[in-house]
């Protein structure tokens, strides 16, 4: 895990750019792929008990599937101009904010539920 998201993306661009697939990734069709990835995933704990999705750790089914899932954030990310560090930073310092440590610690509530602790 040493190569920074810059690496990453410039990785995912030229393998699209490589096969002329730009004209194909749209917003909304980087979107939806996104989307359809991340149910990819999902797919891999159907029908499953809890011991066996657990034993889906350190799986190749689920490292390729959560390859795709990066590809496309990192994709879509990149048609967006989204800065996926800062959004990161960002959205963090926002959930401090719905989940202070003092109120959440141990919580699985969402943050609407907390002030009544
Ligand atoms: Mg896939």
């Amino acid at each position: 895990m040493s190569e920074s998201l810059e690496d990453l993306t410039q990785a995912v661009l030229n393998f699209r750019d490589e096969r002329n697939w730009a004209q194909f990734h749209g917003l909304r069709h980087l979107m939806v792929s996104l989307n359809l990835e991340a149910s990819e995933v999902l797919e891999l704990a159907q029908w499953k008990s809890d011991a066996e999705i657990e034993a889906l750790a350190g799986n190749q089914e689920l490292a390729d599937e959560c390859a795709d899932v990066l590809a496309y954030l990192l994709l879509l990310a990149n048609r967006a101009g989204i800065d996926l560090t800062a959004a990161l930073h960002a959205k963090l310092a926002k959930n401090a904010q719905k989940y202070p440590v003092g109120k959440s610690y141990g919580r699985r509530d969402k943050y609407s539920a907390l002030g009544e602790c």
